[in-house]
């Protein structure tokens, strides 16, 4: 860069941004090293704003796609908010209403299930290896398993 100055870079800036050169200041700049850089330099930047809409263009675009699917995102994430919640909630909904019916029936519950394990072959063997005290408890705890299982292969279901 040169530190000289010169009185018409002004001059020379403006024909740089109007692109409109006086074949007197295009002589002057074939002498001037001031005046020839800023000629290069609005050069320069005249490039770079011709190159702008082009340059510009295609991150606007995607700027605008990258909004309208965020838009889309978002309107299908409220709209399967409620079908979310009520997914989350279906275990424990089921928790609930295995152990209210428990509370509710378990006596009954308990002695049909003794009565149905103890009615097979199957039912008997295990009464045999087993305190019968114990079926109860364990047959419960397979059904409270069994029903978990199948809320969670709803769940696995209902999400695709
Ligand atoms: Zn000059």
């Amino acid at each position: 860069m040169t530190d000289d100055l010169c009185p018409r870079e002004a001059e020379v800036l403006r024909a740089g941004e109007s692109g409109e050169w006086t074949p007197e200041l295009k002589a002057h700049l074939v002498t001037c090293a001031a005046c020839r850089e800023v000629q290069a330099v609005t050069q320069v930047l005249r490039a770079a704003v011709d190159d702008e809409p082009a340059s510009v263009g295609a991150p606007a675009e995607d700027i605008w796609w990258r909004a309208q699917w965020q838009a889309r995102q978002e309107m299908r994430a409220s709209a399967m908010r409620p079908l979310d919640t009520l997914e989350r909630a279906e275990p424990l909904v089921a928790l609930v209403a295995a152990a209210t019916l428990l509370v509710l029936r378990g006596d009954a519950m308990a002695s049909r299930l003794v009565a149905w394990a103890t009615s097979d072959a199957a039912g008997q063997a295990m009464q045999a290896l087993m305190p019968p005290a114990l079926l109860p408890v364990l047959m419960l705890g397979a059904l409270l398993g069994g029903l978990v299982l199948l809320v969670g292969l709803g769940a696995v279901v209902a999400n695709d």
